[in-house]
């Protein structure tokens, strides 16, 4: 078994090693103090061509392939989390769809701008009154001659709100089986539809510079072709794309447990108590050393559900094992990197406060661990 990454996927990783240590790190903490969206990164990663990494050239993008993007993600949310989410919402669930369902005019308008960076994406699946029960939606559209009327809302949706928010596809009820069951489609709804509104920017826990808003739809009419794939199956293309996006926010929570232990492991060696670094005390050196083994574990999960993806074998019981697994390895790692910086730790003028904060959401987002494991106990035939 070959676990190196290959001289692209390197170079990849460098590049963005570099663009993260200049261009996000040095200004993270102020944008999430002040819940600032800082558009001009992303069209910075656009012309570096990091906006597109799952989408093919022929649509503007790189299609540099999921262990690739791993290796970038490791870098982009290392630097800051509420960069590298708005850019895990983008790269995946905003843009797959509309590149496995949409059509050749579909993702020459739409995708192409995403792939290219000149625009940003976003997914609206979530409802006030549906999140892990994503059948449970209560946003309809109706079909009124060439158009679809729009009514319902979004909750919790990431960057359809910035400045360079190119639109938000969403799923909806389009009819009724004679089973009374309910058909579902996703429909791309441009910014600027009359009839779409935007809540206020959300405060959050963490994720702070996220843009995360209520989407409200008031007989927002599109026309007939922004339909995205088969008027029907819209929640099994949604569900198939999620599977998807599990392997991106295991990546991000990769990211956020091997950037914890690095502030731990650098604080360890220069905080002194006693007359010595505490990494001499046995206690902090175990710490380090269980923290180490749960990222390399994290992380070879998440390395696994990637490569199982670019080979095109199955991966959706990977993806959620290694969802769950990488978040909450997130999350201990990062208060045991919290507890090795003492009373600092606890100050927002340190970065492991904001990746503290951040952290939580990762076992929430995309499907929530109980769901993960629901998927997971599934697929082991129960
Ligand atoms: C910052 C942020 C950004 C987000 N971005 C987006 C976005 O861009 N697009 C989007 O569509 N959504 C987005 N979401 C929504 C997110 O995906 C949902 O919050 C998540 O899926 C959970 O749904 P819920 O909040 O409605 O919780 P609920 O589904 O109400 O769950 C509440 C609790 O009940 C548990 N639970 C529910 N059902 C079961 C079950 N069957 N078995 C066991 N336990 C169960 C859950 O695990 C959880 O612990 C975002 C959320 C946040 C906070």
């Amino acid at each position: 078994m070959d676990f190196a990454l290959t001289d692209d996927q390197q170079a990849l990783k460098q590049l963005c090693h570099d663009f993260a240590a200049k261009e996000i790190a040095p200004h993270a903490g102020e944008w999430w103090e002040q819940e600032v969206f800082p558009s001009h990164v992303f069209t910075a990663m656009g012309e570096l061509g990091l906006m597109g990494l799952l989408v093919p050239e022929e649509y503007g993008g790189t299609d540099v392939g999921a262990v690739a993007y791993v290796a970038a993600m490791e870098e982009i949310g290392a630097a800051d989390q509420s960069v590298a989410a708005a850019w895990n919402a983008h790269i995946t669930i905003a843009s797959l769809p509309l590149l496995a369902f949409g059509t050749e005019e579909q993702k020459q308008r739409w995708l192409r701008p995403l792939a290219e960076g000149r625009r940003l994406g976003a997914f609206g699946l979530t409802e006030p009154e549906a999140g892990s029960d994503a059948a449970g939606i209560r946003t309809r559209a109706v079909r009124d001659g060439n158009e679809w009327v729009i009514n319902g809302n979004k909750m919790f949706i990431s960057n359809a709100g910035t400045d360079i928010s190119l639109g938000v596809t969403i799923l909806a009820i389009t009819g009724q089986n004679e089973d009374c069951s309910k058909r579902y489609g996703s429909i791309f709804i441009p910014d600027g539809t009359a009839g779409y509104r935007k809540g206020e920017h959300l405060k959050k826990v963490g994720w702070h510079s996220l843009d995360t808003r209520e989407l409200v739809f008031d007989d927002c009419r599109v026309p007939a072709d922004h339909l995205i794939g088969e008027e029907g199956h819209g929640l099994r293309q949604f569900l198939d794309v999620l599977g998807t996006g599990r392997i991106s926010v295991a990546a991000l929570s990769l990211s956020l447990a091997s950037a914890a232990l690095a502030m731990a492991l650098e604080y360890a060696t220069q905080r002194q108590q006693f007359g010595r670094p505490i990494s001499q005390f046995q206690a902090i050196q175990h710490k380090l050393a269980d923290m180490a083994t749960e990222v390399e574990a994290a992380r070879w999960l998440v390395y696994r559900a990637a490569w199982l993806y670019d080979a095109g074998l199955p991966y959706a019981k990977e993806a959620a094992m290694a969802k769950l697994y990488a978040s909450e390895v997130a999350n201990r790692v990062v208060s045991e990197a919290v507890q090795v910086h003492g009373g600092y730790g606890f100050m927002r003028e340190y970065p492991i406060a904001r990746f503290y904060c951040d952290a939580k959401i990762l076992e929430i987002g995309e499907g929530t661990n109980e769901i993960q494991r629901s998927v997971i106990a599934r697929a082991l035939g129960c």
